[in-house]
């Protein structure tokens, strides 16, 4: 399938500096402490665990406190359609906004499907927003992605969960769908990850063009990331021309540790992909 091929990544300082100003200034509900993010759009909630990256799922977590049932996936009765009121208030500024899809579940959830349909159509309708769907089941986005799709919608980034080798073939399933921008968020990182090999396979050549890297935040269970393993990842990403963007660095959930001023200096790198001007509609 035809792949986007990006120029070299760009120092988030270079781009889109009014953009990014304005993030803090966002007066509307739904705003995130998430850093490569401005808003979270949850059209449905509640998932099932499928690898060891969701072991402490702070869905899950949160979800238990509300006394909900995590597992049961539905439907929200209130946020559903947020994105066509965020539309009608952006695009007469002439705003974007960076839209993390699904915080609270998986956008390919199976139970998810009968309103995909119609989220997709909402997607559609809001070219003032970049929607980036992250999942853990990408075995089921050929399957499940909109008749007009085409070489991807010009305002979806489409992105995996990829915590360890062991469920690097997300990777390679990801880099076979056709999509603007494609991401993969190595968080939480709970082991050395070595994407080096696809990033340089031929057959995947600039297939991949941002890199989430995080380390796991939450109680005392929560697992180290070694500062060296994401050090190792943001050489691979140099050599193959992939944006890496350090998250946070993982611990304590209110010292999570996502203020890079802390960090050491080699860490201190947030990037975003090329292809982000593409990706909007003006
Ligand atoms: S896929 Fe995401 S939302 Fe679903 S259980 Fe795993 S971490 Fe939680």
């Amino acid at each position: 399938m035809a792949r986007l091929t990006t120029a070299p990544s760009v120092p988030a300082a270079a781009w889109g500096a009014e953009w990014h100003e304005n993030r803090h200034e966002e007066p509307m509900s739904d705003r995130t402490a998430i850093e490569w993010t401005d808003k979270t759009w949850n059209p449905w909630h509640g998932c099932t665990k499928v690898s060891a990256g969701c072991d402490h799922c702070y869905m899950f977590r949160e979800k238990r406190m509300y006394g909900q049932d995590p597992e049961v996936v539905a439907r929200s009765k209130t946020k559903f359609r947020d994105p066509l009121k965020w539309e009608a208030e952006l695009a007469p500024l002439g705003q974007r906004k960076l839209v993390f899809t699904c915080s609270w579940s998986d956008w390919f959830h199976k139970d998810a499907d009968p309103w995909r349909d119609e989220a997709w159509a909402i997607i559609n309708q809001t070219p003032h927003l970049t929607y980036q769907i992250l999942t853990k089941r990408p075995g089921r986005i050929a399957r499940h992605l909109p008749a007009d799709w085409g070489e991807g919608y010009q305002n979806v980034w489409l992105g995996v969960s990829c915590e360890s080798d062991d469920v690097r073939h997300r990777v390679t399933q990801l880099a076979d769908i056709p999509a603007r921008v494609r991401f993969v968020s190595a968080e939480p990182l709970i082991a050395p990850l070595m994407l080096a090999g696809i990033f340089g396979d031929l057959q995947y050549h600039r297939a991949i063009h941002w890199l989430i890297i995080g380390g796991e935040s939450g109680g005392p269970e929560r697992r180290e990331m070694k500062l060296n393993w994401a050090r190792d990842l943001i050489n691979q990403c140099r050599d193959f021309d992939v944006a890496p963007f350090v998250k946070q660095l993982g611990g304590p959930i209110n010292a999570k540790r996502g203020d890079p001023a802390e960090w050491p200096e080699d860490l201190r790198v947030r990037e975003w992909p090329a292809g982000y001007e593409v990706s909007h509609v003006a």
